[in-house]
């Protein structure tokens, strides 16, 4: 089934409770629109999901899915770990507070000078996939923990992280001896099996794989200590998604399978399942039109589009809930945005639903919509904006 059947296609408290989504509209009534408001409860209740489903891992939020302040403040003071990208997110978490030790430079593409910067500032973690970037980390950040990325294919993402990233083991049995030479600590393993991944059993490969590592590693005489077992957990969209808890009693299962009763120290590095579901996207349609007299179906142009947040609808690889104010009678739709670019439709294979009586001016409302969004957003393509954002003010 490619299109939606229903009047009312999105169960609305699949997503949002009816308090929050109400509470959400008399904040955002006369604001300029789009606009993005994360609800820091539910950041807050996903972090402690985490801990209680998976209180053998140490979370490291991956700070480039949604990296606002407010966001970084509450994840510190819950006591979060950081997966931290760039220098640039790296000032960010220093000016808000963040100590260093909490922290590692997770991306495997960097500047010399940017790990030598890392490295001054406190930084001690770092990841690498190549001889090249090991031998960096080696001359800038001397001495420090080292944890090298196995290759996945993405296989049952939606938004799959392949190819760029990681090597394959006996590359990454080489580079921890190699690092060991260069005078680096290597720590561990790390992989990341595609971001929102339905398929719970690419953990286990990635689990497997490492232990494989850990092993022959061991004959080495190099004890590696952790296990990174990357994002890929997964928000509330259209298509469902087992629950958390499936996830984490599998992955669980999984690594006392490999490794025993005595785990390595096990981290997590969620960004998408950390905030999408607490973020909701307060959106204008600009325009209704239909382009041919014959046409069938009518475009419904959004202030906010591919340019401006939503990327991720590339090839309709991520489809969010959408939620119009209005029901009744409805029809199938194609979906785009406002800039002069073509590329920016978002939906027209699968057809999302409006309601007959919306209209221009009226509000959509596009649900899970916290993560890769905002930080994913142009910065003056056709003079638009950067995608605001706000956090909804906690009930009273
Ligand atoms: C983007 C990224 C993540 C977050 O992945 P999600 O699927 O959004 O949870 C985690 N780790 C690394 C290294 C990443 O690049």
């Amino acid at each position: 089934m490619n299109t939606l059947q229903e009047n009312y296609y999105f169960p609305l408290d699949r997503y949002i409770s009816q308090e929050r989504m109400d509470r959400l509209r008399d904040f955002t009534r006369g604001k300029e629109t789009p606009l993005l408001v994360v609800d820091l409860d539910l950041v807050r209740e996903r972090y402690e999901l985490f801990q209680k489903t998976m209180p053998f891992a140490k979370v490291y939020y991956a700070v480039k899915a949604n990296p606002m302040d407010e966001v970084i403040e509450l994840l510190r003071d819950l006591g979060s770990s950081f997966d931290v990208a760039t220098r640039y997110e790296l000032d960010q978490l220093l000016r808000l507070g963040v100590d260093p030790a909490r922290m590692s430079y997770g991306n495997t593409i960097k500047k010399r000078a940017d790990i030598q910067y890392f490295y001054e500032n406190g930084v001690r973690l770092f990841c690498s996939d190549s001889f090249e970037d090991t031998q960096n980390i080696a001359q800038n950040a001397p001495g420090s923990k080292v944890f090298f990325r196995l290759i996945t294919e993405g296989t049952g993402s939606d938004w799959p992280l392949s190819r760029k990233f990681g090597a394959h083991s006996d590359v990454l049995y080489n580079l921890a001896l190699r690092a060991r030479d260069l005078g680096l600590i290597p720590w561990g393993l790390s992989f990341h099996v595609g971001s929102q991944q339905r398929d719970i059993g690419q953990y286990d490969d990635g689990i497997s794989r490492a232990k494989y590592l850990f092993t022959c590693l061991q004959d080495e005489g190099i004890e590696l200590q952790m296990i990174n077992i990357g994002g890929g957990f997964p928000a509330n969209y259209v298509d469902p998604t087992l629950p958390m808890e499936t996830y984490a009693s599998e992955i669980k299962r999984f690594l006392h399978e490999d490794f025993g009763d005595e785990l390595p120290e096990v981290l997590i590095e969620p960004g998408r399942g950390m905030t999408a579901d607490a973020g909701v996207i307060v959106s204008e349609i600009v325009l209704v039109a239909k382009k041919a007299k014959n046409g069938l179906y009518r475009w419904v142009f959004l202030d906010v589009g591919m340019f401006g947040g939503l990327i991720e609808t590339f090839n309709e690889a991520i489809r969010y809930p959408i939620y119009f104010d209005k029901s009744g009678k409805s029809e199938e739709i194609i979906l785009a945005g406002p800039t002069c670019d073509s590329m920016d439709i978002m939906y027209q294979n699968f057809r999302y639903r409006m309601p007959h009586s919306c209209g221009i001016g009226d509000r959509a409302y596009i649900l899970s919509t916290g993560a890769y969004t905002q930080s994913y957003s142009s910065v003056n393509f056709n003079g638009f904006p950067p995608l605001q954002a706000c956090v909804l003010p906690a009930s009273q």
